[in-house]
């Protein structure tokens, strides 16, 4: 079979390699049928990831077909369509004990820390498959991961009912986080400096939307929330700027969530968190939320397929590498099908 290896920091290639077998009583075999290309995958090809170990078969947006079954699995068949949870975890650290297990002191991710989803076939425990509804096309289900993320961000800002949200970047994770601000009930700013992108978001239900190259942010979200700042900020720009700007916008009260991984710092005023009881917190990955994004994808309460600019199929691998850098102002999620 074939797999996508990044093999060092800008070498990436297909390889030939043996189809896994079953090494474990509780894990399943799956035929991968679709994946999609993160920013995160980009850095690992960029040897900018801060976490990611080589050799590695990069991919953790993925799904796929049952194949076969360990010994001790009984809630899954062969036959089966599946989208992979990508994160191991240990059950015993402080994070595991506090229900969050998505940030595990031995936490690894597929694709990341272990071999990943860019392969034609790969084995995961049978817990880390989770079943979806056979109406849903392999090309709207791969995007459930990514909208797992966006499911989290919006708790980790504890959106509710009639906030105000603010998200930075109009990029796949920021409309996946709009639509699901939208469905919690929040009224959403987006920015962006892409005014295609700015568009998409406004189809996608943002109620304001805002140019930060041509407009000034700070005063554009005091008009439109009437002097108080937005509520809920949810940075997916990821920019040591945009955090700065976060804190500056948002409401006494108010939540940031910060998604980023950049190690550059920022410069915030201690004063800017304290007057106004600022809660400021990270989300990465996401706790336990495929069940429920599941659920809104086999209802088709989301607009998954709005996020995909390209399909193509993973023997072009380099091409789609080179549309992702060349054509950024275009391109949103890149498929690959298998
Ligand atoms: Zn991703
Ligand atoms: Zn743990």
């Amino acid at each position: 079979m074939k797999a996508i290896q990044v093999l060092e920091p800008g070498n990436i290639q297909i390889i030939d390699r043996a189809i896994p077998q079953i090494e474990n009583d509780d894990e399943v075999l799956v035929k991968v049928r679709y994946a999609g290309i993160c920013g995160s995958d980009m850095h690992i090809y960029h040897g900018t990831s801060p976490v990611a170990t080589y050799p590695r078969v990069i991919g953790h947006e993925f799904v796929g077909e049952i194949v076969e079954t360990g010994k001790s699995v009984r809630n899954l068949k062969a036959g089966d369509k599946v989208v992979i949870e990508p994160i191991y975890y240990c059950g015993e650290c402080y994070p595991c004990r506090m229900g969050r297990p998505n940030v595990c002191e031995k936490l690894e991710v597929l694709g990341v820390h272990r071999d990943g989803g860019f392969q034609e076939y790969v084995t995961v425990k049978a817990a880390n498959a989770h079943k979806f509804a056979e109406h849903l096309r392999w090309d709207e289900a791969v995007l459930i991961e990514p909208f797992t993320i966006a499911c989290q961000a919006t708790w980790r800002g504890d959106v509710r009912k009639g906030d105000y949200v603010f998200i930075q970047g109009a990029g796949p994770i920021g409309l996946a986080i709009l639509q699901y601000a939208k469905y919690r009930g929040g009224i959403c700013i987006v920015s962006d400096v892409v005014e295609s992108k700015l568009a998409e978001a406004k189809n996608l239900g943002a109620d304001y939307t805002v140019n930060v190259l041509k407009q000034d942010i700070a005063s554009e979200i005091k008009r439109i929330t009437g002097g108080m700042g937005a509520n809920v900020t949810i940075d997916a720009a990821c920019t040591p700027k945009t955090f700065e700007t976060a804190v500056n916008v948002t409401s006494p009260a108010g939540r940031v969530v910060v998604m980023g991984f950049d190690v550059a710092p920022s410069q915030i005023p201690q004063f800017m968190i304290t007057k106004g009881e600022l809660t400021i917190c990270g989300s990465r990955l996401q706790t336990n939320k495929f069940p429920e994004v599941i659920d809104l994808f086999n209802q088709r309460k989301l607009n998954p397929t709005a996020l995909v600019s390209h399909k193509m199929h993973f023997t072009q691998i380099k091409e789609a590498i080179r549309i992702a850098e060349d054509k950024k102002q275009q391109v949103s999620k890149i498929l690959l099908e298998f």
